[in-house]
């Protein structure tokens, strides 16, 4: 192995970038914009009860550039710039001409991409005077994320976290402990939403529709409290594009650019920020980016993407949140327990969605049992263990340089490594030991579920 090139491209912290990308600029047809339960398109004042005005006028607005706020900039270098790393070794076990590279977000205090998000919500609700956040979290990623982000600007947060996900995981509990926050199980008994779920169902799992509904409803009915989500809005996407800007400039230094972008894909902000800003120069007519794909990786047993439908929908269970444009499996589908959490979403980014409904994003379903296979021949090549939801882009990120290998073509590969899986072993031994299974869900419990969809229009 000593014959190969060097493995990690590195920046400089003076290399952060200090603007966002914000793809709104670029799309080939106008945005659908959200809209209320009155059918009329969601107002700036609408979203004041839950969210500051400068993270308003962010999910609002078109500008190609947004400045990332020092205090911001600060935070992030505590791990920023991530690193780029080629997998040099999977590579030999998999004989490809393929060179793959990885963009390795598991180096933030929370092991994910989501703090590149949770840090400036927390700055700008800190600014706006704001003193506790609640928000949902599935997996535990987001909610770790944003009790880290709290604990740096002094706010208090309080998490509703999904219920299977609350005892699987309960490390990711005491993470979010001892960075301060409150943790509950969801549905719990602390809101009308959650109240009305444990009546029908006291054993009821929890999915982060129904998480959501929770913190939302909290935080619209106290004035010092706000909402944040960790996935899903334009806001997040813009905070997340730090991820690709990055990854440009390494790729620049290197000489290179990828033929096809892989990323797992929940509520789409990690795919967003990886791949958006490489779409933004095949928007400007780039020559090195006429070729490029982008493959948005979904779970067989929540396909929201290859199977939901492309409607308008609310965000969570019970309908608090405005309705969003998205591919959807219905806000009242509720997925299997699988264990990449992050994935388990009846939705999908709006922008994520448009790009994929305009041909611009492929989306692409693997079995849970496939993408633990390759998280661990990532592990016992590349030495990182990836988180669960990340597997998903392994899974595709193999199967491209196995079709390369076939066709004898030298691509470059890029996949999102967007966290390591140190919370997830109990995942890992279900898979070992034979446990796992893979679930694809029925089409006419889709169908059913997407009867449901509110009527527009
Ligand atoms: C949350 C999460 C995801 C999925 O969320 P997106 O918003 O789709 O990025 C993927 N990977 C990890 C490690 C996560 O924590």
């Amino acid at each position: 192995m000593s014959s190969l090139e060097p493995s990690r491209i590195y920046l400089d912290p003076a290399e952060m970038p200090t603007h966002w990308y914000n793809v709104a600029a670029d799309l080939p047809t106008p945005p659908a914009p959200p809209l209320g339960p009155d059918g009329e398109v969601v107002k700036p004042e609408q979203m004041q009860a839950i969210f500051p005005d400068a993270i308003i006028e962010q999910e609002m607005s078109a500008q190609r550039w947004i400045e990332i706020p020092e205090e911001v900039r600060d935070i992030y270098r505590l791990w920023r710039p991530s690193p780029l790393v080629r997998a040099h070794r999977l590579e030999a076990a998999l004989g490809t001409p393929a060179k793959i590279f990885y963009k390795y977000e598991g180096v933030s205090p929370a092991g994910s991409h989501k703090p590149n998000s949770a840090v400036p919500q927390a700055f700008y609700n800190k600014q706006a005077g704001i003193k506790r956040l609640t928000t949902e979290t599935g997996a535990g990623q987001w909610g770790s994320s944003i009790s880290f982000a709290g604990q740096m600007f002094g706010l208090d947060v309080r998490v509703y976290m999904v219920n299977v996900s609350y005892h699987q995981k309960p490390y990711r509990r005491l993470m979010m402990q001892t960075w301060g926050a409150e943790v509950f199980a969801s549905p719990s008994e602390l809101t009308q939403t959650g109240r009305d779920a444990l009546a029908k169902d006291a054993n009821n799992p929890g999915s982060l529709g129904l998480a959501i509904s929770e913190a939302v409803e909290e935080a619209a009915s106290r004035a010092d409290t706000n909402y944040t989500l960790g996935s899903v809005l334009n806001h997040v996407l813009l905070h997340q594009s730090i991820i690709g800007l990055e990854a440009k400039t390494q790729f620049d230094k290197i000489g290179l650019y990828p033929d096809v972008i892989v990323g797992p894909c929940g509520g789409g902000s990690s795919f967003g920020g990886i791949a958006f800003p490489f779409l933004a120069d095949k928007a400007a007519g780039e020559k090195r980016a006429e070729r490029l794909r982008c493959v948005a990786v979904e779970p067989t047993s929540c396909p929201t993407l290859t199977q939901g439908a492309y409607a308008y929908d609310f965000g969570d269970a019970s309908g608090f949140t405005p309705l969003m444009k998205m591919y959807t499996l219905g806000h009242d589908f509720m997925p299997p327990g699988i264990h990449a959490g992050g994935l388990r979403y009846h939705g999908a980014s709006s922008l994520v969605s448009q790009l994929t409904h305009e041909g611009l994003v492929e989306p692409l379903a693997v079995p849970q049992l496939a993408t633990f296979d390759a998280g661990v021949q990532f592990a016992r090549s590349e030495g990182i263990i990836p988180a669960p939801e990340s597997c998903h882009a392994i899974r595709a990120a193999i199967d491209e340089a196995l079709a390369a290998k076939a066709s004898g073509e030298p691509k470059v590969i890029l996949f999102n490594l967007t966290g390591h899986g140190h919370f997830d072993m109990t995942s890992y031994d279900r898979y070992f030991s034979g446990q796992l299974e893979d679930f694809a869900y029925p089409a006419d419990a889709i169908r059913a579920s997407l009867e449901h969809l509110p009527k527009v229009g």
